[in-house]
């Protein structure tokens, strides 16, 4: 089975006209070139530790292991910098931006984390930044939005199509192409043609590294299973990483079920996807019955994106992982549940993950440690959870 050149099995690759695959075959060299200096790591870790505020907290919740019957660890990814595990994508390309002697970065982003980890990043180390964004995600989302702008970044309005994240991948890639040689385009998640699907999971795997150093002090032991959310699968693949070879340990990837599987309004790419093409990568996607892609629905901004990681799709297909679903309502109720068991309000997508476990609970036993990848904070979702709330009432 092929898992290099960008492929996993038979998901990624390249596919896109000759100039711009050219331009990502040159990416992928140079960054195969990088990644084994030793320069390069050092200054990856150093970021890391000194601006991203890793190692990330493994937190033993002790009133919701009580609650659903199991040890539960939260990996606190909530608690880096700028609030969720998006940075640790960005210190990674950014360095290579650097290295690669780039002034600008260019980015697409949803819920708004991905852009305000960019604009981040690009004041970091002295670049200019363009994100783009979906003019819904501009109204549901502002605080990110001026967060972005106070950070120095051009925030560009997307509102082509639906004015969601699949079309805004494809404007920001337009505005990318007029200014390939100064600029590099800073992708956000486990998605699009190679080299990024592996880049990512590259920058992210330091999440699953970190639980494997901490279970084995703390438990002595491998976790029972590790519950990640999925949107493009930077979070799930992160965590899942250190782990894949280990077969004892059941990976847990969520998808949001939106309103329901049998509303059609979801974004279950791994579970209901069919083989396709989507921002030049071959992977699952959700197509209608023409075989045309079809669009997502989450109420969470990050997971509404009707493609996934291609390794992911590998992992499904190889049986490697199991496939969980929680809607927004339940979604919700999790965000609320965990806000007030433990202090801690997790962001809207996390929450998926927290909710497959208090479904699923019957599942585990009491002397298993489950794992929650709690990708980022929620402070960015209160309001709306909290209107949601109180119009119910
Ligand atoms: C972006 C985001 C996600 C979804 O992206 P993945 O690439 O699937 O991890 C999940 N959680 C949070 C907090 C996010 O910001």
């Amino acid at each position: 089975m092929k898992t290099n050149n960008g492929y996993f099995g038979e998901f990624g690759g390249i596919y896109l006209p000759p100039e711009l695959k050219n331009v990502l075959l040159d990416l992928a060299k140079e960054y195969e070139k990088l990644k084994k200096q030793r320069k390069f790591q050092h200054e990856l870790k150093e970021l890391y530790k000194n601006y991203a505020n890793r190692p990330s907290l493994l937190y033993l919740a002790e009133r919701l292991s009580k609650e659903v019957g199991c040890k539960v660890y939260l990996k606190r990814e909530d608690l880096n910098h700028t609030g969720a595990h998006k940075i640790n994508n960005v210190v990674g390309q950014g360095l290579l931006a650097k290295h690669l002697g780039k002034k600008k970065v260019i980015a697409e982003t949803g819920a708004g984390q991905h852009g305000v980890a960019t604009a981040t990043i690009a004041a970091y180390f002295g670049m200019n930044c363009d994100v783009y964004m979906g003019a819904r995600d501009i109204e549901a989302q502002k605080p990110n939005v001026y967060r972005m702008k106070v950070l120095g970044a051009k925030v560009v309005p997307v509102s082509q199509g639906q004015g969601t994240l699949k079309d805004t991948i494809d404007v920001a890639i337009q505005g990318y192409i007029k200014e390939v040689e100064i600029a590099y385009y800073l992708l956000g998640s486990t998605v699009g043609p190679h080299p990024y699907p592996t880049m990512v999971r590259d920058f992210q795997k330091v999440i699953g590294e970190e639980i494997y150093a901490h279970l084995m002090k703390a438990e002595g032991r491998l976790p029972t299973a590790i519950i990640a959310c999925v949107g493009g699968g930077s979070n799930a693949t992160g965590a899942f990483y250190k782990f894949i070879s280990k077969e004892s340990v059941e990976l847990v990837a969520v998808e949001p079920a939106g309103k329901g599987r049998l509303s059609g309004r979801h974004g279950l790419v791994l579970g209901t996807g069919k083989t396709g093409e989507i921002h030049g990568s071959r992977t699952l996607v959700m197509k209608n019955k023409d075989g045309m892609i079809k669009g997502s629905y989450s109420a969470a901004s990050g997971l509404d994106y009707p493609g996934v990681s291609p390794e992911l799709s590998m992992l499904k297909g190889n049986g490697r992982l199991t496939l969980g679903e929680a809607t927004d309502k339940e979604a919700v109720n999790a965000f609320v549940k965990l806000s007030q068991l433990e202090g801690i309000i997790p962001a809207l997508e996390s929450a998926h993950a927290v909710a497959y476990l208090l479904k699923n609970r019957s599942k585990y036993k009491k002397s298993d440690v489950v794992v929650i990848n709690l990708s980022g904070r929620g402070d960015k979702d209160v309001e709306n959870v909290y209107e949601k709330l109180l119009r119910k009432k």
